[in-house]
């Protein structure tokens, strides 16, 4: 009964929005983030997140913001 990554199906994994689009459009799989070759549901929201997915989001995110300039350079003179 055990078919390896049947678990892997029952969580929304995170993938590039382009590819996901292209997805909708003719059905072929995506790769998540974590590596799942997986073919997007219509309804995402049902599912929990996929935890190896969200970590690795998180982790590119936080990576991410650190070139947007948020940092405190620009009000750094005012304290
Ligand atoms: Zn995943």
């Amino acid at each position: 009964m055990s078919h390896g990554d049947g678990d892997h199906e029952r969580y929304a994994h995170y993938v590039q929005k382009d590819k996901i689009m292209a997805s909708a459009l003719d059905g072929t799989p995506v790769v998540a983030l974590c590596g799942k070759v997986w073919v997007p549901g219509r309804d995402p929201k049902k599912y929990p997140v996929c935890p190896m997915c969200k970590e690795i989001y998180e982790s590119m995110s936080a990576g991410g913001d650190k070139d947007k300039g948020g940092k405190d350079g620009k009000d750094g003179g005012k304290k």
